[in-house]
Protein backbone atom coordinates (compact mmCIF):
# COMPACT_ATOMS: atom_id res chain seq x y z
CA UNK A 1 0.00 0.00 0.00
CA UNK A 2 1.33 3.46 -1.11
CA UNK A 3 1.55 5.84 2.15
CA UNK A 4 0.78 9.69 1.57
CA UNK A 5 2.03 12.45 3.73
CA UNK A 6 -0.34 12.38 6.15
CA UNK A 7 0.74 8.85 7.41
CA UNK A 8 4.32 9.63 7.85
CA UNK A 9 2.68 11.90 11.06
CA UNK A 10 3.39 10.26 14.31
CA UNK A 11 4.70 6.67 14.81
CA UNK A 12 7.70 8.70 15.78
CA UNK A 13 10.98 7.36 17.57
CA UNK A 14 11.77 6.77 21.32
CA UNK A 15 15.41 8.05 21.79
CA UNK A 16 17.15 7.24 24.59
CA UNK A 17 19.15 9.96 25.97
CA UNK A 18 22.11 8.15 26.80
CA UNK A 19 23.97 10.83 28.83
CA UNK A 20 21.33 12.41 30.41
CA UNK A 21 20.75 8.66 31.82
CA UNK A 22 23.85 7.87 33.01
CA UNK A 23 24.58 11.08 34.70
CA UNK A 24 21.35 10.42 36.34
CA UNK A 25 21.25 6.94 37.32
CA UNK A 26 17.57 6.30 35.78
CA UNK A 27 16.05 6.45 32.06
CA UNK A 28 15.57 9.25 30.03
CA UNK A 29 13.76 9.44 26.57
CA UNK A 30 12.65 12.12 24.19
CA UNK A 31 10.03 11.42 21.38
CA UNK A 32 11.19 12.48 18.75
CA UNK A 33 8.53 14.91 17.62
CA UNK A 34 10.91 16.78 15.05
CA UNK A 35 10.31 13.72 12.90
CA UNK A 36 6.76 14.41 11.98
CA UNK A 37 7.00 16.13 7.89
CA UNK A 38 6.32 19.55 9.24
CA UNK A 39 9.11 18.84 11.69
CA UNK A 40 6.76 19.61 15.11
CA UNK A 41 4.87 17.95 17.18
CA UNK A 42 2.23 20.03 15.84
CA UNK A 43 1.66 17.81 12.81
CA UNK A 44 -0.64 15.41 14.80
CA UNK A 45 -2.78 18.52 15.67
CA UNK A 46 -3.30 20.10 12.61
CA UNK A 47 -4.30 16.26 11.23
CA UNK A 48 -6.73 15.72 13.14
CA UNK A 49 -8.09 19.49 13.34
CA UNK A 50 -8.52 18.73 9.68
CA UNK A 51 -9.80 15.42 9.48
CA UNK A 52 -12.75 16.44 11.86
CA UNK A 53 -13.25 19.00 10.37
CA UNK A 54 -13.69 17.21 6.84
CA UNK A 55 -15.81 14.76 8.80
CA UNK A 56 -18.14 17.45 10.10
CA UNK A 57 -18.62 18.98 6.44
CA UNK A 58 -16.92 22.31 7.32
CA UNK A 59 -13.84 21.73 4.78
CA UNK A 60 -14.86 21.66 0.66
CA UNK A 61 -11.93 21.16 -1.66
CA UNK A 62 -10.33 24.65 -2.19
CA UNK A 63 -11.79 26.26 1.29
CA UNK A 64 -9.09 27.92 3.70
CA UNK A 65 -7.87 26.55 6.95
CA UNK A 66 -6.62 29.74 9.07
CA UNK A 67 -4.91 29.26 12.17
CA UNK A 68 -3.40 31.81 15.02
CA UNK A 69 -0.27 30.08 15.79
CA UNK A 70 3.41 30.70 17.19
CA UNK A 71 4.37 28.63 14.09
CA UNK A 72 4.45 25.11 14.40
CA UNK A 73 0.86 24.57 14.00
CA UNK A 74 0.45 26.60 10.83
CA UNK A 75 3.39 25.00 9.50
CA UNK A 76 1.58 21.62 10.16
CA UNK A 77 -1.47 23.14 8.72
CA UNK A 78 0.22 24.15 6.16
CA UNK A 79 1.58 20.55 5.32
CA UNK A 80 -2.20 18.93 5.83
CA UNK A 81 -3.64 21.76 3.48
CA UNK A 82 -1.18 20.89 0.84
CA UNK A 83 -1.46 17.58 0.69
CA UNK A 84 -5.40 17.37 1.54
CA UNK A 85 -6.42 20.34 -1.67
CA UNK A 86 -7.09 23.25 1.03
CA UNK A 87 -4.99 27.08 1.26
CA UNK A 88 -4.04 27.86 4.12
CA UNK A 89 -3.87 31.25 6.37
CA UNK A 90 -1.77 31.28 8.89
CA UNK A 91 -1.36 34.90 11.60
CA UNK A 92 1.67 34.64 13.53
CA UNK A 93 3.10 37.35 15.69
CA UNK A 94 5.93 38.79 14.24
CA UNK A 95 8.85 38.21 16.72
CA UNK A 96 9.20 34.37 16.05
CA UNK A 97 12.51 32.33 14.52
CA UNK A 98 12.30 33.28 11.11
CA UNK A 99 13.36 30.12 9.63
CA UNK A 100 9.33 29.30 10.40
CA UNK A 101 8.22 32.34 7.95
CA UNK A 102 10.33 30.92 5.23
CA UNK A 103 9.30 27.40 6.07
CA UNK A 104 5.34 28.76 6.32
CA UNK A 105 5.56 30.68 2.57
CA UNK A 106 7.71 27.42 1.07
CA UNK A 107 4.72 25.37 2.03
CA UNK A 108 2.25 27.64 -0.33
CA UNK A 109 0.56 29.20 3.13
CA UNK A 110 -0.41 33.44 3.30
CA UNK A 111 0.75 35.02 6.27
CA UNK A 112 -0.41 38.07 8.41
CA UNK A 113 1.96 38.58 10.95
CA UNK A 114 0.63 41.04 14.24
CA UNK A 115 2.77 42.44 16.80
CA UNK A 116 2.90 40.53 19.70
CA UNK A 117 0.59 41.56 22.91
CA UNK A 118 -1.54 40.07 25.59
CA UNK A 119 -4.26 37.85 24.81
CA UNK A 120 -6.73 40.62 26.23
CA UNK A 121 -5.75 42.82 22.71
CA UNK A 122 -8.20 42.68 19.64
CA UNK A 123 -5.01 42.65 17.59
CA UNK A 124 -3.90 38.85 19.38
CA UNK A 125 -3.28 36.38 16.89
CA UNK A 126 -5.74 34.50 18.11
CA UNK A 127 -8.37 36.94 17.84
CA UNK A 128 -7.32 38.04 14.30
CA UNK A 129 -7.42 34.53 13.13
CA UNK A 130 -10.63 34.09 13.70
CA UNK A 131 -11.76 37.25 12.88
CA UNK A 132 -10.32 36.63 8.96
CA UNK A 133 -12.08 33.19 9.54
CA UNK A 134 -15.57 34.70 9.89
CA UNK A 135 -15.37 37.44 6.61
CA UNK A 136 -14.70 33.58 4.75
CA UNK A 137 -17.81 31.97 3.78
CA UNK A 138 -15.40 29.16 2.88
CA UNK A 139 -13.51 29.36 5.95
CA UNK A 140 -12.31 27.12 8.81
CA UNK A 141 -10.25 28.39 11.66
CA UNK A 142 -8.50 25.19 13.23
CA UNK A 143 -8.64 26.84 17.20
CA UNK A 144 -5.92 24.56 18.23
CA UNK A 145 -6.39 26.12 22.06
CA UNK A 146 -10.24 25.39 22.24
CA UNK A 147 -10.40 22.47 19.76
CA UNK A 148 -10.52 19.34 21.54
CA UNK A 149 -9.43 17.32 18.66
CA UNK A 150 -6.44 18.17 19.49
CA UNK A 151 -6.36 16.56 22.95
CA UNK A 152 -7.88 13.65 21.23
CA UNK A 153 -5.11 12.83 18.81
CA UNK A 154 -2.73 12.53 21.58
CA UNK A 155 -4.92 10.67 23.85
CA UNK A 156 -5.08 8.25 20.69
CA UNK A 157 -1.48 8.31 19.43
CA UNK A 158 1.20 9.51 21.49
CA UNK A 159 -0.04 8.21 24.39
CA UNK A 160 -0.38 4.59 23.35
CA UNK A 161 3.13 4.89 21.62
CA UNK A 162 5.13 6.12 24.60
CA UNK A 163 2.84 3.05 26.63
CA UNK A 164 4.06 0.67 23.55
CA UNK A 165 7.57 1.73 23.24
CA UNK A 166 8.12 1.70 26.90
CA UNK A 167 6.38 -1.52 27.36
CA UNK A 168 4.26 -0.12 30.12
CA UNK A 169 7.68 1.08 31.78
CA UNK A 170 7.20 4.19 31.86
CA UNK A 171 7.31 6.13 35.59
CA UNK A 172 7.52 9.88 34.84
CA UNK A 173 6.21 11.92 31.91
CA UNK A 174 7.28 15.39 31.11
CA UNK A 175 6.13 18.04 29.28
CA UNK A 176 6.16 22.13 29.08
CA UNK A 177 2.67 23.18 27.45
CA UNK A 178 1.55 25.70 24.81
CA UNK A 179 -2.21 25.09 24.20
CA UNK A 180 -2.67 22.37 26.52
CA UNK A 181 -2.95 18.99 23.88
CA UNK A 182 0.22 17.01 23.96
CA UNK A 183 0.21 17.13 28.08
CA UNK A 184 -3.35 16.55 28.44
CA UNK A 185 -3.52 13.77 25.51
CA UNK A 186 -0.37 11.89 26.72
CA UNK A 187 -1.46 12.29 30.73
CA UNK A 188 -4.48 11.55 30.65
CA UNK A 189 -4.13 8.21 28.19
CA UNK A 190 -0.88 6.97 30.53
CA UNK A 191 -2.80 7.50 33.67
CA UNK A 192 -5.50 5.21 32.02
CA UNK A 193 -2.62 2.47 31.54
CA UNK A 194 -1.07 2.86 35.22
CA UNK A 195 -2.72 5.49 37.85
CA UNK A 196 1.13 5.31 39.45
CA UNK A 197 2.61 7.64 36.25
CA UNK A 198 3.39 10.72 37.29
CA UNK A 199 3.11 13.87 35.41
CA UNK A 200 5.34 16.57 35.61
CA UNK A 201 4.60 20.38 34.04
CA UNK A 202 7.22 22.41 32.70
CA UNK A 203 6.85 26.22 32.47
CA UNK A 204 9.58 29.00 31.20
CA UNK A 205 9.54 32.25 32.54
CA UNK A 206 6.41 34.41 31.54
CA UNK A 207 4.00 30.95 31.62
CA UNK A 208 1.14 30.75 34.73
CA UNK A 209 0.73 27.06 34.89
CA UNK A 210 3.02 26.24 37.59
CA UNK A 211 0.96 28.86 39.72
CA UNK A 212 -2.19 27.62 38.32
CA UNK A 213 -1.73 24.11 39.36
CA UNK A 214 -0.06 25.06 42.85
CA UNK A 215 -2.47 27.84 43.90
CA UNK A 216 -4.52 28.10 41.61
CA UNK A 217 -3.96 31.65 40.55
CA UNK A 218 -2.68 32.34 36.81
CA UNK A 219 0.46 34.52 37.38
CA UNK A 220 3.71 34.53 36.18
CA UNK A 221 7.33 36.52 36.53
CA UNK A 222 10.08 37.22 33.72
CA UNK A 223 9.78 36.10 30.36
CA UNK A 224 11.35 33.64 28.08
CA UNK A 225 12.64 33.18 24.54
CA UNK A 226 11.34 29.81 24.00
CA UNK A 227 8.66 29.39 21.08
CA UNK A 228 5.38 27.70 21.36
CA UNK A 229 5.32 26.83 24.76
CA UNK A 230 4.03 28.84 27.83
CA UNK A 231 0.36 30.39 28.65
CA UNK A 232 -1.33 32.69 30.73
CA UNK A 233 -5.28 31.31 30.32
CA UNK A 234 -7.16 28.09 30.70
CA UNK A 235 -7.68 26.52 27.54
CA UNK A 236 -10.24 23.73 26.61
CA UNK A 237 -7.35 21.32 26.10
CA UNK A 238 -5.50 22.27 29.21
CA UNK A 239 -8.25 21.50 30.90
CA UNK A 240 -7.92 17.82 30.49
CA UNK A 241 -4.58 17.10 31.36
CA UNK A 242 -3.65 15.24 34.45
CA UNK A 243 -0.79 16.94 36.62
CA UNK A 244 1.07 15.43 39.78
CA UNK A 245 3.47 18.16 40.26
CA UNK A 246 5.11 21.61 38.54
CA UNK A 247 8.43 22.68 37.88
CA UNK A 248 9.59 25.89 36.45
CA UNK A 249 13.33 26.28 33.71
CA UNK A 250 14.70 29.09 32.88
CA UNK A 251 16.10 30.30 29.81
CA UNK A 252 19.88 29.97 30.92
CA UNK A 253 19.51 26.19 31.83
CA UNK A 254 17.53 25.76 28.74
CA UNK A 255 20.09 27.27 26.17
CA UNK A 256 22.75 24.86 28.36
CA UNK A 257 20.79 21.90 27.67
CA UNK A 258 20.31 22.59 23.90
CA UNK A 259 23.93 22.85 23.10
CA UNK A 260 24.73 19.88 26.13
CA UNK A 261 21.95 17.66 23.64
CA UNK A 262 23.83 18.63 20.56
CA UNK A 263 27.32 18.30 21.36
CA UNK A 264 26.94 15.48 23.59
CA UNK A 265 23.97 13.40 22.41
CA UNK A 266 24.40 14.45 18.41
CA UNK A 267 20.54 15.31 18.81
CA UNK A 268 19.62 19.11 17.43
CA UNK A 269 16.61 20.08 19.26
CA UNK A 270 14.65 23.32 19.70
CA UNK A 271 13.98 25.39 22.64
CA UNK A 272 11.02 23.66 24.24
CA UNK A 273 12.75 20.29 23.81
CA UNK A 274 15.37 21.63 25.45
CA UNK A 275 13.18 23.12 28.02
CA UNK A 276 11.57 19.74 28.52
CA UNK A 277 15.26 17.71 28.72
CA UNK A 278 16.18 20.29 31.59
CA UNK A 279 13.00 19.49 33.35
CA UNK A 280 13.42 15.77 32.68
CA UNK A 281 17.18 15.78 33.93
CA UNK A 282 16.75 17.94 37.07
CA UNK A 283 13.26 15.53 38.11
CA UNK A 284 15.78 12.20 37.26
CA UNK A 285 18.95 14.19 39.55
CA UNK A 286 16.65 14.71 42.30
CA UNK A 287 15.50 11.14 42.77
CA UNK A 288 18.87 9.58 41.63
CA UNK A 289 19.26 5.65 40.77
CA UNK A 290 15.66 5.05 41.72
CA UNK A 291 15.29 2.87 38.79
CA UNK A 292 12.81 5.75 36.86
CA UNK A 293 11.74 5.76 33.17
CA UNK A 294 11.13 9.49 32.16
CA UNK A 295 9.58 10.46 29.01
CA UNK A 296 9.58 14.19 27.40
CA UNK A 297 8.69 15.68 24.44
CA UNK A 298 11.44 16.57 21.59
CA UNK A 299 8.83 18.76 20.04
CA UNK A 300 11.00 20.60 17.25
CA UNK A 301 14.68 20.92 15.60
CA UNK A 302 17.43 23.38 16.60
CA UNK A 303 17.59 24.19 12.89
CA UNK A 304 13.81 25.54 13.19
CA UNK A 305 15.77 28.41 15.63
CA UNK A 306 19.62 27.93 13.92
CA UNK A 307 19.53 31.85 12.87
CA UNK A 308 19.29 32.68 16.94
CA UNK A 309 19.78 29.63 19.05
CA UNK A 310 23.52 29.15 17.43
CA UNK A 311 24.15 32.99 16.68
CA UNK A 312 26.81 34.36 19.46
CA UNK A 313 25.38 37.65 18.77
CA UNK A 314 21.79 37.03 19.65
CA UNK A 315 22.71 34.63 22.69
CA UNK A 316 24.55 37.90 24.05
CA UNK A 317 21.61 39.99 23.40
CA UNK A 318 19.30 37.87 25.30
CA UNK A 319 22.21 37.77 27.79
CA UNK A 320 22.36 34.10 27.58
CA UNK A 321 25.55 31.76 27.88
CA UNK A 322 26.38 28.66 26.67
CA UNK A 323 27.05 27.09 30.04
CA UNK A 324 28.25 23.58 31.10
CA UNK A 325 24.82 21.78 32.31
CA UNK A 326 27.31 20.58 35.57
CA UNK A 327 27.53 24.40 36.42
CA UNK A 328 23.82 24.03 37.53
N1 LIG B 1 6.84 23.09 21.60
C1 LIG B 1 6.70 23.77 20.47
C2 LIG B 1 7.96 24.14 19.72
C3 LIG B 1 5.43 24.14 20.01
O1 LIG B 1 5.31 24.83 18.86
C4 LIG B 1 4.30 23.77 20.76
C5 LIG B 1 2.93 24.14 20.28
N2 LIG B 1 2.52 25.45 20.46
C6 LIG B 1 4.49 23.09 21.97
C7 LIG B 1 5.77 22.74 22.34
C8 LIG B 1 3.34 22.78 22.90
O2 LIG B 1 2.48 21.79 22.49
P1 LIG B 1 0.93 21.79 22.91
O3 LIG B 1 0.26 22.84 22.06
O4 LIG B 1 0.47 20.43 22.58
O5 LIG B 1 0.83 22.13 24.36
Amino acid sequence: MSMGVLDQIGNTPLIHLKKLSEMTGNEIYGKAEFMNPGGSVKDRAAKAMVLDAEAKGLLRPGSTIYEGTAGNTGIGLAVVAAARGYHSKIVLPDNQAPEKYDTLKALGADLVLVKPCPFSDPNHFYHTARRLSESDPQGFWANQFENLANFQTHFETTGPEIWNQTQGFITDFVSATGTGGTISGVSRFLKSKNSNVKVTLVDPDGSGMKSYFETGEIKSQGSSVTEGIGIMRLTANFKQAQIDRAMNVNDQKMISMLYFLAREEGLLVGTSAALNCFAAYELSRQNRNQGKKIVTILCDSALRYQSRVFNPQWLAEKGLEVKPLTSF
